[in-house]
């Protein structure tokens, strides 16, 4: 048996259902669980002691959506003052250029740089099937989390509504439905462990309205149902989409996912912007889970998302990174400070507290995910921890609510100790892995995915557009 023992914390942030903090106590780890936590001391040995005296700790953050691969497209010039539509027609060019090594290097890149800010589960939403690359994409990406050690629910995404069928991605990086089933099928006979303390678990995800033909999204939902599984898509994110389901449909967003029975406990959406108040208490009858997005929303101009109406309709709110093509970077922590600081541009209200942010980010993640293992620091729960020195330039002066402090102060620094399933896996804030061949690999994938992009399509990506 291993243990971890970590000792007289400046301040501990349980997540638990009464939000209970603490100072000064301990926590004790064996082997994957949290063994006992609380306010009172431990005199004990154990096989590594973390003196938390300077340290704010929580649960392991949780991330709920992101496109990993998309590391690899940040920042591109005539990308950088696009709307969704334009933006997205532009990066196909250079997505369909993607291979497997460059998935497997960019869900290592994206995995680390959310790990440094705190986070010990992520899912990932990978649509996108080149045919010059391995169909075995989703594959690939398990094995890069492995490597990390990272808890990972990655969703087998899809497209299957090629431009010459109506839909806005190019026929060749989309995929016939019996294809989609079958690798589905595949993965999950696989991979997919829906055991307590899981470290690999597959939901499925159609990408968005105008990308999947209704016959997918409808079979997804009934498969899911059948086989006890989480479903995810993007929704109402922009007024575009909006206006492409009322064309094409003659239905709002969510109306047309009630019509396509996806309205269940089982879902989560990413986005979930533009919502009128019956849709948002619907949203909050069915159960549904929503992914926010704040960084990726103000990118692209999509719009305000109405949390603080979701979270009083009871609709289950975690936060999500989004693809690193829209927000350009993956830190959690940024996220949370985003999210806090975009709801006060709105009426009073509406504003939401740090406390509220740091809860979307953990428990709200596990409840989106179906997970009632990680989110939570109390015995018996899965060992997942960030460990933050609160001792830097940039919060001097805040340590007054050391715990609010995470997401008011700016940090400057990575995590300091990243814990996940009871294993150290960012020690004093060094990862266990070759950083710098890490980055080389990924700007050499990078640059060479535009070359090739401007080539075969002779658009100049390195232009802004004002
Ligand atoms: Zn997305």
């Amino acid at each position: 048996m291993k243990t971890i023992l970590i000792n007289n914390p400046l301040c501990v942030a349980t997540m638990d259902d009464a939000g209970t903090e603490f100072s000064g106590g301990h926590i004790l780890i064996e082997d994957d669980k949290i063994r006992s936590i609380g306010p009172e001391p431990l005199d004990i040995l154990a096989d590594q002691i973390i003196d938390g005296s300077d340290m704010v700790i929580t649960p392991g953050f949780i991330n709920t959506h992101h496109h990993l691969y998309q590391t690899l497209t940040r920042n591109i010039p005539l990308m950088q003052n696009q709307p969704l539509f334009s933006w997205l027609t532009n990066h196909y060019e250079v997505w369909r250029e993607l291979t497997t090594e460059a998935v497997s290097v960019s869900t290592q890149t994206g995995l680390l740089e959310l790990m440094k800010s705190g986070v010990t589960t992520s899912s990932d939403h990978l649509y996108l099937f080149p045919s010059q690359a391995s169909p075995e994409l989703i594959d690939t990406e398990i094995i890069a989390a492995r490597e990390l050690g990272i808890r990972f629910q990655p969703t087998r995404g899809s497209m299957s509504l090629g431009r010459t069928k109506g839909g806005l991605p190019p026929d060749d990086v989309v995929q016939s439905e019996t294809v989609i089933q079958e690798d589905t099928e595949r993965l999950l006979a696989k991979y997919h462990d829906d055991s307590y303390g899981a470290m690999t678990r597959i939901s499925l995800a159609p990408c968005s309205p105008f990308s999947v033909t209704i016959e997918l999204m409808k079979q997804t939902a009934e498969f899911a149902r059948t086989n006890g599984l989480h479903i995810h898509t993007h929704l109402a994110e922009t007024l575009d989409e909006e206006a492409f389901c009322l064309e094409s449909f003659g239905l709002r967003p969510v109306a047309l996912m009630e019509e396509l029975s996806w309205l269940s406990s089982n879902a989560w959406y990413a986005h979930a912007v533009h919502l009128n108040d019956e849709e948002i208490l619907r949203m909050g009858e069915s159960q549904v889970g929503i992914s926010h997005c704040p960084s990726s929303n103000m990118r692209l101009g999509s719009g305000i998302a109405r949390i603080r109406e979701l979270l009083d309709a009871k609709v289950k709110v975690s936060l999500g990174v989004d693809g690193s093509a829209s927000n350009d970077s993956g830190d959690m922590l940024l996220e949370m400070r985003n999210a806090m600081l975009l709801s006060r541009l709105r009426d009073e209200r509406f504003w939401l507290t740090a406390r509220d942010v740091l809860r979307m980010a953990t428990r709200g993640g596990a409840a989106v995910l179906g997970r009632n293992d990680v989110g939570e620091l109390s015995a018996g729960k899965q060992a997942d921890l960030a460990l933050f020195k609160m001792s830097g330039l940039s919060q001097a002066g805040g340590m007054s609510d050391p715990l609010a402090s995470l997401i008011f102060t700016t940090r400057n620094q990575p995590v300091d100790y990243l814990i996940v399933q009871g294993e150290v896996l960012i020690n004093q804030g060094i990862s266990n892995i070759e950083e710098q061949t890490l980055i080389s690999s990924h700007n050499r994938i990078a640059a060479e995915m535009i070359k090739h992009a401007e080539t075969r399509t002779g658009i100049n990506f390195m232009k802004t557009e004002r």
